[in-house]
């Protein structure tokens, strides 16, 4: 069975197609993604209505440079991301979908777009096993419970203020990185020495909740380092800011991610969503798991971040699990819940 899926949540127009084997294994056959971030560029952060419009420009197309990179007439089934996201964006995917699914015959699925940044790893690494899920991206920090794809996922824990990926953004403008800027520091503390400046890790004392997170008190103490140091007339070191910063980042996510696998009694980390695809997240969580006797498992970086064949992905294992499809009134949902069901009526 031949599943598309359709992502237009935030900046990035993603068609991809999966084939869904009769053994329920999963493979990729297009993944095809127009960004829109130049154009938000110079606004310093995602503006919706630039945004709607780069994707009313782009859907069609990018649908068609799926089809054929996957050298099919038409799917069995259309998958999109019905929320959460921005509103304007999420309703051109969403618009495409309904009237691709009613123009082709084929069922329609409107799925969480949380869940596809989980389901996406089995495309490279086959079938999931129950496991604890750390989502890091521009929008979402969560630790999760996945029992099975198509089944909703439990929260464990979330942050209380920014997302990791907010805070990345964040810090790499007050460094002059541009945007966006998650891949920019990254890259900037390459260079860098990681235990230069001791930032804080929030949220990691006694009395904490195990699971939440905290980053804007981080992202704070990074600005009033920058502050002390101009009012000094100390020089800055932009590489050694970027590497003590995102050093302090990991450490508390991979830190509670294996803390929460353990406490779960699970023997599987998964991690997903952009900020996933940060060099130090991904070496240190390495590190912690084979410490730990985890297994690790981690998309490459191109699909961490919002891509199509990730709800092509979650659909198909939405299709395997026999709930859905959904009604074509299904309507777009921003604030979407992790923990809400994976398919929609
Ligand atoms: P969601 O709706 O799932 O919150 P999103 O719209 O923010 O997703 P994603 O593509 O999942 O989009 O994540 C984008 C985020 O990932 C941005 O905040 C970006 O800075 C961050 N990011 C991407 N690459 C890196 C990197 N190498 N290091 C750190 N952060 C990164
Ligand atoms: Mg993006
Ligand atoms: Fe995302």
């Amino acid at each position: 069975m031949i599943v598309m899926g359709i992502e237009s949540s935030c900046d990035e127009t993603g068609v991809g197609i999966v084939e869904l084997r009769d053994d329920g294994t999963c493979v990729q056959l297009a993944d095809e993604v127009a960004s829109s971030v130049d154009q938000h560029a110079r606004f310093g952060g995602v503006v919706p209505e630039v945004a709607s419009r780069a994707h009313l420009e782009a859907i069609v197309p990018t649908m068609r440079r799926a089809l054929a990179a996957a050298g099919v007439a038409k799917p069995d089934a259309l998958a999109v991301t019905i929320g959460p996201g921005l509103a304007g964006a999420l309703l051109v995917g969403v618009a495409a979908a309904k009237a691709y699914a009613a123009a082709w015959d084929v069922p329609f699925y409107a799925l969480n777009h949380l869940g596809g940044h989980v389901a996406v790893d089995t495309l490279e690494h086959g079938p999931m096993p129950p496991c604890v899920a750390l989502l890091v991206s521009g929008g979402h920090t969560h630790l999760l419970r996945v029992s099975e794809l198509s089944a909703p996922i439990v929260e464990l824990g979330s942050t209380v203020d920014d997302a990791a990926g907010e805070a990345f953004d964040k810090v790499a403008r007050l460094l002059g990185l541009g945007f966006p800027g998650g891949p920019a520091l990254d890259a900037a503390a390459q260079d860098g020495n990681p235990s230069a400046i001791a930032f804080p890790r929030g949220m990691t004392g006694p009395r904490d909740s195990r699971n939440d997170f905290s980053f804007s008190g981080l992202k704070t103490a990074v600005a009033r380092y920058v502050e002390a140091q101009e009012r000094a007339g100390a020089a800055l070191s932009i590489p050694d800011i970027a590497a003590s910063f995102q050093e302090a980042v990991a450490d508390v996510l991979t830190m509670k991610a294996v803390r929460a696998a353990h406490d779960a009694g699970i023997d599987t980390l998964v991690l997903g969503g952009g900020a996933t695809a940060n060099s130090r997240i991904r070496s240190m969580a390495e590190q912690r798991c084979a410490d730990a006797g985890l297994t690790l498992r981690i998309p490459k970086p191109r699909l961490c971040t919002d891509n199509g064949v990730m709800i092509a992905a979650l659909g198909a294992h939405v299709v395997a699990g026999g709930a859905g499809p959904s009604q074509l009134t299904a309507a777009t949902d921003p604030g979407l819940s992790v923990s809400t069901s994976q398919v929609f009526a």
